[in-house]
């Protein structure tokens, strides 16, 4: 039986272990950034294969002061690569990317092992077929016969936090679960900003509607509530 690491309980990211780290400097539409590469081994999954998650980094590169606006991104291939117009993530990305670049200090860490619950991008094609029948993504991975676990480890998010030396965020997101991991791995959020949807893709607030449901997307449900 697999392990599960969603938060909820004090745990560590103890069985994460970075082995290599490069970087590079990205332009982008919004100024330049430092762009990471960490290798990473899970010790409990992957069967000691090395997995690479991103950072993003606008800012020092160590000995950060002080609350980083932080966001834990999980990848979306669909949305992020291809535009596809059914998730708000290239919406919230790009705010992210734009709000760090205003304030001229932050860090997004990026994770493809993210992508469809953690389950891959099968899984996920496989969801967008059932919710075009009408039915909600949490849902559709249960009739995939998945459950409602969510494979996603966000502890890798606080493991390269703690690689940068961050100890305390700002939160740019609306999921609870991606708060409980960073707490539970000693990182203290002392302020969370939410991303809140505020385009016109009628595709988009349909599924923010069905989304506003889960239980971990808590700023969704009191923010986006009444308008979607
Ligand atoms: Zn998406």
């Amino acid at each position: 039986m697999r392990e599960i690491y969603t938060g909820g309980m004090a745990v560590s990211n103890d069985h994460l272990r970075i082995t290599n780290v490069a970087k590079g400097i990205l332009n982008t539409s919004y100024g330049a950034f430092s762009l990471y590469c960490f290798s990473m081994i899970n010790d409990f999954e992957h069967q000691g294969r090395v997995t690479e998650h991103l950072a993003l980094v606008k800012g020092e590169d160590k000995g950060w002061v002080g609350p980083v606006y932080y966001r834990l991104n999980s990848s979306c291939i669909t949305s992020e690569v291809f535009g596809c117009e059914r998730c708000d993530c290239k919406w919230q990305l790009d705010k992210a990317i734009e709000y760090i670049a205003e304030k001229g200090r932050g860090i997004i860490t990026y994770h493809t092992s993210h992508e469809g619950r953690g389950f891959g991008l099968a899984a996920k094609l496989e969801s967008y077929n059932l919710m075009d029948l009408g039915i909600r993504s949490s849902e559709s991975y249960i009739q995939l016969g998945l459950g409602t676990e969510d494979r996603r480890d966000f502890r890798v998010g606080s493991k390269i936090l703690q690689y940068f030396g961050v100890n305390e965020v700002i939160l740019l997101g609306n999921n609870k679960k991606k708060l409980d991991a960073l707490e539970n791995a000693g990182i203290s959020v002392v302020q969370r900003k939410s991303l809140i949807y505020d385009g016109n893709q009628e595709k988009v607030k349909m599924y923010l509607r069905h989304k506003a449901h889960d239980p971990e997307q808590d700023l969704l449900k009191v923010i986006g509530g009444g308008s979607y």
